[in-house]
């Protein structure tokens, strides 16, 4: 965006708020929709107070970089919901995600940078992969298969649980896929951070790798990864979907309905960044039975740990996890699922000491399809 852009849309907010708080429930309390504002409780942490400090970092009003400054730059984990919400109050759309990202990046040319951040690029250097692990994950593959599955690093090393179940779906229903063995991280933390140049060289990688894989069809189960090759590579001239897409076309599978009573937790780069809030529903309705909690598909609640707030700020991160957790248990239910391996991973870490079980849609797919 250029200076002119960003500063008109900072001039646009009249600092109202109400993005901080979700209002669909008019009789009820309003439930709060900002985590980052809720958990630190200043207004430098919610989206308008954000807003202003770029701006004064843009017209040379701060030229110092205070901890606490870099803390709200950072501490916020970009999961759009302020935008939605003030979108649906003022029908200007003021892109705030895209802000905080340009806020990083300026910040980053200044080489006001977190620690946390800056390791994510050392590691992703070493290892193509941004936990820095050395092991590969080895999936069987079929040459020039028409799909191809990007497992993305969070499902590769952290929640492998979700690359198997994809893996396993398509071997059930008899589908021919290859996956990359030269998979680079897609980028995606390190453009949330504002590291841009140091996310460059993944890019070309992984477009150079999809092209020759001759595949039609790219399947995701990371939302991340999905939204960073779609929004933020060139077009490959490849089809891109997430796993619940895909297996919605499929029509109707033949699966075992799970005795499993469910909350779906959308994903904000599923939901609001990509618009898909129906295929995870309409896959697990064939699975599970749902029940939805309070905050949902555009005011849902974020899970606390994207925009690289995971990696640098945990305690707010399980934070935000363990309020969704709670929202679950209200709604009578002691199952969460998601459709994300980011969100798998910081809810089951919250979830774990309250007794919920949290799921991704493809596992319990997966296990529908086991009778
Ligand atoms: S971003 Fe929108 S809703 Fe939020 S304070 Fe500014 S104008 Fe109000
Ligand atoms: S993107 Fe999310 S965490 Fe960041 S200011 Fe907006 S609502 Fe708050």
């Amino acid at each position: 965006m250029e200076r002119e852009e960003i500063l008109s849309a900072i001039y646009h907010c009249v600092k109202c708020k109400l993005c901080s708080i979700s209002s669909f429930h008019p009789n009820e309390e309003w439930l709060p929709l900002c985590p980052s504002g809720q958990f630190y409780g200043y207004q430098a942490f919610y989206a308008p107070g954000r807003l202003e400090i770029f701006r004064e970092i843009l017209e040379g009003e701060l030229s110092e970089p205070s901890d606490g400054l870099l803390k709200a730059a950072y501490a916020c984990t970009l999961c759009g919901a302020c935008y939605e919400k003030c979108k649906q109050i003022t029908s200007v759309e003021i892109r705030l995600p895209e802000l905080f990202e340009e806020l990083r990046r300026e910040l980053v040319k200044k080489g006001w940078i977190l620690d946390a951040h800056k390791n994510i690029v050392e590691k992703i250097k070493e290892t193509r992969n941004a936990y820095g692990e050395k092991v590969e994950y080895r999936a069987k593959s079929v040459y020039g298969a028409d799909v191809l599955y990007f497992i993305g690093c969070t499902a590769r090393y952290r929640v492998p649980e979700i690359a198997d179940a994809m893996l396993q779906i398509f071997d059930k229903l008899g589908i021919k896929y290859q996956v990359m063995d030269e998979e680079w991280c897609c980028g995606s933390v390190l453009l949330r951070t504002g590291q841009i140049e140091a996310a460059k060289e993944l890019m070309e990688h992984n477009i150079e790798a999809i092209k020759r894989s001759g595949a039609n069809i790219v399947v995701f189960t990371c939302p991340g990864c999905l939204n960073t090759i779609e929004k933020n590579y060139p077009d490959m001239g490849v089809e891109l979907v997430h796993s619940t897409q895909f297996l919605t076309r499929l029509g109707n599978m033949e699966v075992k309905k799970l005795d499993m009573k469910v909350a779906y937790h959308d994903p904000c780069h599923l939901g609001r960044d990509l618009g898909i809030y129906d295929a995870p529903r309409a896959v697990l309705k064939g699975v599970v039975d749902i029940t939805e909690m309070k905050r949902e598909r555009e005011q849902a609640w974020c899970c606390g740990s994207g925009g690289g707030v995971k990696s640098a700020f945990d305690d707010f991160a399980l934070w935000s996890a363990g309020e969704r957790i709670k929202e679950a248990r209200e709604a009578g239910v002691e199952v969460l699922v998601s459709a994300c391996p980011f969100c798998k991973r910081n809810l089951r870490e919250a979830g774990e000491k309250e007794g919920m079980k949290v799921y991704d849609v493809v596992e319990l797919v997966n296990k529908g399809l086991e009778g």
